[in-house]
């Protein structure tokens, strides 16, 4: 399972960040649009992989963002819409996705000992 393995993937992330007596609350990332991961298989592989660690308190938040693409003719940024990639300024199909295809671990907040 696609999702699964990118879940993991922040899991794992996650635990290289963090100290050996911090106690993680919710974790937070960012999908966009464009990469197709469903947010709730994040947050149900989430509640799978943090069962019986030390993540086992924490939650995770999915932010969804818009695509973002850059024209290669004319070097316009526009959000794209429905998967439909064409520049508004000059009617180009050539664009880069420069944001939305991927997904990015934004924070990790940590409890208070004591
Ligand atoms: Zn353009």
């Amino acid at each position: 399972m696609h999702e699964f393995s990118i879940a993991k993937n922040i899991f794992d992330t996650v635990f290289q960040n963090i100290d050996k007596e911090d106690t993680v609350s919710k974790v937070t990332v960012e999908i966009g649009s464009f990469s197709g991961i469903e947010s709730e298989s994040i947050i149900f592989c989430w509640d799978i992989l943090k069962e019986n660690t030390r993540l086992k308190d924490s939650v995770i938040e999915v932010l969804s963002t818009d695509t973002t693409a850059e024209c290669r003719k004319c070097g316009e940024i526009y959000t794209v819409r429905d998967y439909f990639f064409l520049c508004p300024e000059c009617g180009s199909s050539d664009s880069e996705i420069i944001r939305g295809d991927k997904i990015i671990l934004k924070s990790i907040e940590v409890e208070e000992n004591g």
